[in-house]
């Protein structure tokens, strides 16, 4: 089969639109697609310094990769920030991975870790935790945030670009929704130009599975194992779920993804009027205490 753009043979079917497509121009498809959810949103400002958060994995290293070649015709600068949550056998190969990666491409980068920003690991936080329905990626997940915004502080960047792709947007909008915590849902809108840290997400319009041929197609040398607590948490389910009804019913992601983004918008406009500062540290939160400070109140009481 030809690709469609070109002469070469197809090496990718986009089931969703139709399109056969050869490795260059898939390529060009995602630089395209990620470029077109960049001006869209106006992620990216001229000038900026962009702290992209690089975990070692397929859809971070991803990212990296195509914001470096973007940032080279492009008038922003790109800086890798990775965090070290203190999880033993498992970080380490990745912060290996990091390191050699940006080294290649001739990015700074820079590891903060939970122990020196929070004076605990990951690790030491799950022994104790009380509440054991508290799952270890939400304990993590509330952590990475925080530091993420204090190594985008520390690197002096504008904006932080994390390698969420489409598919995990609409996983945690099922979690949220699951979970009631429908304050969340307004912090999925792309549109972050009121945020004091704009987070950005240029692969929010990008299926996983295309991340993982682009990576595929670049040999960009990703970690392949996975956490010890990835499947802890009801996220692995869900995403199998939504696989199947995709290999069904192709596009059925991108018209759930049109919806979420709605539905956002909206939610964001509510908490936005009744947001407040969290009176331990400062943050915008919507209680008296951010979700960051309450958790480590409650972890480290005695
Ligand atoms: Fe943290 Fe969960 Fe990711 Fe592991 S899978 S690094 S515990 S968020
Ligand atoms: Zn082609």
């Amino acid at each position: 089969m030809k690709c469609g753009r070109c002469d070469n043979v197809a090496a990718y079917s986009r089931k969703y639109s139709g399109e056969n497509l050869c490795r260059n121009c898939f390529s060009d498809s995602i630089l395209q697609k990620t470029a077109r959810a960049i001006s869209k949103y106006n992620m990216i400002k001229s000038g900026d310094v962009v702290g992209v958060a690089v975990s070692g994995g397929k859809d971070s290293l991803s990212l990296l990769h195509v914001l470096k070649k973007m940032s080279e015709s492009h008038n922003f600068k790109i800086k890798a920030i990775t965090i070290d949550e203190g999880i033993s056998g498992y970080r380490d190969e990745a912060l290996e991975i990091v390191k050699n990666f940006c080294d290649n491409i001739g990015v700074e980068y820079k590891v903060f870790s939970y122990k020196e920003l929070f004076d605990i690991t990951l690790e030491e936080s799950l022994e104790l935790r009380e509440n054991e329905k508290i799952s270890s990626c939400s304990i993590c997940g509330t952590l990475r945030r925080r530091a993420i915004d204090f190594g985008g502080k520390d690197l002096g960047v504008d904006v932080i670009a994390t390698g969420h792709n489409l598919d995990d947007v609409l996983q945690t909008f099922v979690i949220n929704i699951i979970s009631g915590d429908t304050n969340k849902i307004g912090w999925m809108d792309p549109d972050t130009s009121s945020n004091k840290t704009r987070k950005i997400k240029p692969f929010c319009e990008i299926y996983e599975n295309e991340i993982v041929f682009y990576a595929f197609v670049n040999e960009i040398p990703f970690q392949s194992e996975q956490c010890p607590h990835m499947n802890e948490g009801i996220r692995t389910e869900i995403r199998e779920f939504l696989n199947s009804l995709e290999n069904k019913h192709s596009g059925i992601k991108n018209n759930m993804y049109k919806s979420i983004m709605r539905i956002s918008s909206v939610v964001k406009d509510s908490n936005y009027k009744q947001r407040k500062i969290c009176s331990k540290c400062g943050s915008e939160c919507t209680g008296d205490i951010c979700s960051v400070c309450s958790m480590l109140v409650n972890l480290k009481r005695d």
